[in-house]
């Protein structure tokens, strides 16, 4: 929901369930056994770490000499690295670790391990732990060749910060889907009758519901100070009519740059800061950023994420069983119909679910910009005694310029420069880097011509609405029909 992300914790989590579920993973070549395919997994392993300890060192010999190409080289080759170990563990994955997996780690009955799923994203799990050792490195030495007055963090200490974010954001969903899958495994009886179903439907959205409220001491936040932050949020969330639990602080020592809101319900719901990027904004940069997360809330992006996540992966688990349940999986199809269906899955979320991600945040950028600007469509800019415009209606230029400094300032601190639009390869490359939000150049483009025709926000709220509305019948549609289809009795028996 930040302001700008580059890891896609939604995309990430997908991938990690998907990599946990029953699938039959090819066999690797013929030749290659379970030890030789555990072999070269490592050796992949290996090298990528060899790879980043390279860059590191040379990040960390760079900066005496030249600290801004430090600083880029850095967030390249961390992107770079990111992906490689993304792309590379899937092919590892698809090439005869996930078979081996499931081949080697069985009991004595040949049923997989209890959470011996966990196993399949293994080298892509140890990749991330082992980055975190590395990084720390180039981060101290850039935080030292930095202004900052305050000492960094220790390596167990940056370590802990780390895994405190991916236990909540990345593993816990994956080990409930490991545990779900141990407990149909062990106990079939258990896992068919409706109690246990009804009961984890129940227990998968008490948490979403309630997780928000153990946040704060999980990620080890805190409650943002009195002072004129505070008081800035304050009004901007009483100007936008939003009410939140309270505002916190993400203490990073400068690591983070980025702003979220996380839960659903206004007395379990946060909007969260971290320090960076409260100490490198303005007062009405940090109105238009306080505004784009409100945006997501006066929105409903987060409940309309999860009815789409929902409703898609019922649709898709719906058409599963009637082709399996009708015509059966062509020939030579049938072995890897549960694979087709995940790498499907994956087509379908990038580009429906990117596609309506970027819509929603362009809806949030609009709100961003009224909370940051004046009544006055032509105003020439604000001074301390401007009156903000209330109920967040109006779009001035300075609101709109508040906007696109926040953009900026955010994609400075991420290691991102505003990519100049030429050739077709920067163009997707842009595009891959902010598949989630966009590419920075487009939403500044339309923020700025909003200056000129200030018609064009109304125009876009009413098209994502449109657009989500028709989205929203679509998956109901599609699955009233695949229900119809299968039979009543067998798509209860599928819930
Ligand atoms: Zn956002
Ligand atoms: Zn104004």
């Amino acid at each position: 929901m930040a302001v700008y992300n580059s890891p896609m914790p939604i995309l990430m989590i997908l991938v990690l369930a998907a990599a946990c579920l029953p699938v039959p993973w090819p066999r690797p070549f013929e030749s290659l056994d379970a030890a030789a395919t555990a072999a070269i997994t490592g050796l992949f392993v290996l090298g990528s770490i060899l790879i980043s300890a390279l860059g590191c060192a040379r990040v960390v010999r760079l900066i005496p000499e030249d600290r801004g190409a430090a600083v880029s080289l850095y967030y390249r080759l961390r992107r770079r690295v990111s992906l490689l170990n993304l792309w590379g563990s899937v092919a590892l994955v698809f090439g005869g670790w996930g078979w081996a997996v499931r081949e080697s780690a069985t009991d004595e009955r040949g049923r997989l391990t209890p959470f011996a799923e966990v196993l399949v994203p293994g080298p892509y799990l140890a990749l991330l732990l082992a980055s975190w050792f590395i990084w720390f490195f180039a981060e101290r030495a850039l935080h030292r060749g930095g202004m900052r007055a305050q000492a960094f963090w220790t390596l167990p200490a940056y370590v802990a910060q780390q895994a405190r974010q991916f236990v909540l954001l990345l593993f816990l969903p994956v080990l409930l889907i490991a545990t779900q899958q141990t407990i149909s495994r062990y106990f079939p009886e258990l896992a068919d009758s409706a109690l246990y179903q009804l009961a984890s439907v129940f227990v998968a959205f008490g948490l979403l519901l309630i997780l928000p409220l153990f946040i704060k001491p999980l990620l080890g936040l805190k409650k943002m100070p009195d002072g004129p932050i505070r008081d800035r949020l304050t009004a901007a969330a009483v100007r936008l009519r939003f009410r939140c639990r309270d505002w916190l602080l993400w203490p990073t020592r400068g690591l983070v740059a980025n702003a979220m809101i996380v839960g659903v319900l206004p007395r379990a719901r946060f909007v969260i800061f971290t320090d960076r990027l409260l100490e490198s904004l303005d007062p009405p940069e940090l109105d238009a950023v306080v505004g784009h997360e409100i945006g997501h809330a006066r929105h409903g992006h987060i409940p309309y994420y999860f009815a789409f996540f929902g409703l898609s992966s019922l649709v898709g688990g719906t058409l599963l069983t009637l082709v399996e349940s009708s015509a059966g999986w062509p020939d030579g199809v049938a072995e890897f119909g549960l694979l087709l269906a995940v790498a499907g899955l994956g087509v379908y979320i990038f580009f429906v679910f990117g596609f309506l991600s970027r819509l929603c945040e362009r809806q949030a950028d609009l709100v961003g910009v009224r909370a940051a600007s004046c009544a006055d469509p032509y105003c020439g800019g604000h001074s301390d005694e401007t009156v903000l415009a209330d109920g967040g209606r109006a779009i001035c230029p300075a609101g709109v310029h508040a906007m696109v400094r926040a953009l900026d300032v955010v994609m400075n601190l991420s290691g991102l420069d505003r990519p100049e639009r030429g050739s077709w390869k920067q163009w997707v490359a842009a595009w891959w880097k902010s598949w989630q939000h966009g590419p920075p150049s487009h939403r500044i483009d339309f923020l700025l011509s909003l200056i000129e025709r200030p018609e064009r926000a109304a125009r876009h709220d009413r098209y994502a609405f449109r657009i989500r509305l028709a989205l929203m019948l679509l998956l109901v549609g599609a699955l009233i029909l695949a229900a119809t289809a299968l039979g009543r009795d067998e798509f209860v028996r599928q819930l």
